[in-house]
């Protein structure tokens, strides 16, 4: 019975603390609002995303947090490069050119690395020093407001019991429970197969640089890959990403998920001293399982969805706490905006929705066709591969940031730029499916 439940009114609730619920409470709260962020006892998954993409220093900036505070403290370490290393021993760095730092273009060369259980505990004493109402809690329903012909969200309640009444809500509850796409019945595209990450965190007497990459492309084979990012001095997060059928397969064998996530590692011989640690039994290995998928509607009147409850993009794309920050940014922009007038106009949802559906859709098309599926790989190589697919990543979450702040002319401009890419790779991918008995390439550089 809802309207039993004890309530609380706000400006603005805010499903899920994670980073873009946390960055979008701050934003809001420090233009005066009074924010509501519910977050579960118990976060739904554990901290995960820590090599980030170039444009997300400037991100955390604005929330207060700089770059060489984040270094001073140990919880990032600095990205210079990425390495992409081959099972044959070749390796291929990936590294922006010293010339695009300099005139006109003064583009961050470099980037971080960060300890996500570290740099969330440090936005959440900001949220708390904010003064931000942090609710421990889950939400479980979406109550809508009929007066609106249902578009209008009216309220939330949790399983603790209790509503929440406000004339603005921001879902950033992340990729497991998408209530209000739920709620309103919103549709989404998929990408790839459902992909199962494992990982944990090993110690490190040497400090590593730079975010590695290990691959062996099977040439018709889906590709799985591990990572490993130095997220301190003294640590690095390793990770390995497989097809769900895949990791299904080994299970049905009886394998664990300590056993499938040693015997992948075991093919790479720079981690046997790694998993030597594994075997005194004091390393626990995180598993979740993920489909990359964008909403295609990502407003509504009273409602944004921002973070991994709008699109989930692939991890290699490194692109997840950028995207995250990003729409938390604009959604509170957005929101302190139009606070005025009510409702968000039809204009403005379609332009939000708009960015984030277009970038997904390039992240997540360009990784799936061009890397993980063998068709084109095995054509070009597979480090030509990733460099096809990095550089024009690279460079439009730059174009995005130097559009910001991302009007409606900003968003079609960005619209263009993305769908020339993208039509590009389906033509890339069509081309290479041709002639597919042609012989795998390899192309590195060994050193
Ligand atoms: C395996 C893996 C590796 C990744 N690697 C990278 C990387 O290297 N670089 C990168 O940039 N990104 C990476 N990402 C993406 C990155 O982790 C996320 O995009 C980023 O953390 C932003 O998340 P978010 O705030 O949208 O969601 P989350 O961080 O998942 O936050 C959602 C929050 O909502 C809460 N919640 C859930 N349901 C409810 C509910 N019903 N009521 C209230 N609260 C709720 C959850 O407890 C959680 O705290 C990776 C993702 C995965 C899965």
């Amino acid at each position: 019975m809802p309207n039993q439940a004890p309530s609380t009114s706000c400006d603005v609730t805010v499903i899920g603390a994670g980073l873009s619920g946390k960055a979008a409470a701050l934003h809001l709260s420090r233009a005066g609002l009074k924010v509501v962020c519910i977050e579960p006892q118990q976060a739904v998954r554990p901290p995960v995303g820590e090599s980030l993409d170039w444009s997300a220093p400037a991100l955390f900036e604005q929330l207060g947090l700089s770059q060489e505070n984040l270094l001073a403290s140990n919880i990032a370490t600095w990205k210079k490069h990425v390495t992409l290393k081959m099972r044959d021993g070749c390796d291929v760095h990936y590294v922006p050119s010293t010339w695009l730092g300099g005139r006109p273009f003064h583009v961050n060369l470099f980037t971080l690395h960060v300890e996500r259980t570290q740099l969330d505990g440090e936005i959440l004493k900001m949220v708390v020093d904010q003064g931000i109402t942090l609710v421990r809690d889950r939400v479980i329903d979406i109550d809508i407001d009929i007066e609106s012909d249902g578009k209008k969200i009216r309220s939330v309640r949790t399983e603790g019991g209790q509503r929440f009444i406000s004339p603005w809500f921001i879902d950033t509850s992340g990729m497991g429970t998408p209530l209000v796409a739920r709620k309103f019945n919103l549709p989404a595209v998929q990408y790839g197969p459902t992909k199962v990450a494992m990982w944990t965190y090993f110690k490190v007497s040497q400090q590593v640089e730079g975010t590695t990459l290990y691959m062996d492309a099977l040439p018709t084979e889906y590709l799985e890959w591990i990572w490993e990012i130095p997220v301190s001095t003294a640590t690095v997060s390793v990770g390995y990403i497989a097809p769900g059928a895949a990791v299904k397969a080994k299970r049905d064998q009886g394998l664990s998920i300590d056993d499938i996530f040693q015997q992948h590692l075991m093919q790479f011989p720079h981690f046997e001293p790694r998993l030597q640690q594994m075997a005194n039994g004091s390393v626990h290995v995180n598993v979740t399982s993920f489909r990359c998928r964008v909403h295609l509607q990502c407003a509504g009147p009273n409602w944004l969805l921002a973070g991994e409850a709008a699109a989930l993009v692939d991890p290699m794309t490194s692109n997840g706490v950028t995207a995250a920050l990003r729409q938390a940014s604009e959604a509170a922009a957005l929101i302190l905006k139009y606070r005025k007038r009510g409702e968000l106009p039809g204009h403005a949802r379609k332009s939000y929705s708009s960015r984030i559906v277009q970038m997904a859709k390039f992240f997540n098309e360009g990784i799936e066709k061009i890397v993980y599926e063998p068709q084109v790989r095995n054509r070009i190589g597979l480090g030509i591969a990733g460099e096809a697919y990095t550089s024009p990543a690279w460079s439009m979450n730059v174009v995005y940031a130097r559009l910001s702040p991302p009007g409606l002319f900003a968003t079609l401009i960005l619209g263009a730029m993305l769908g020339f890419f993208r039509v590009s790779a389906a033509i890339c991918y069509w081309y290479c499916g041709l002639n597919k008995s042609s012989v795998a390439k390899q192309e590195c550089r060994i050193e």
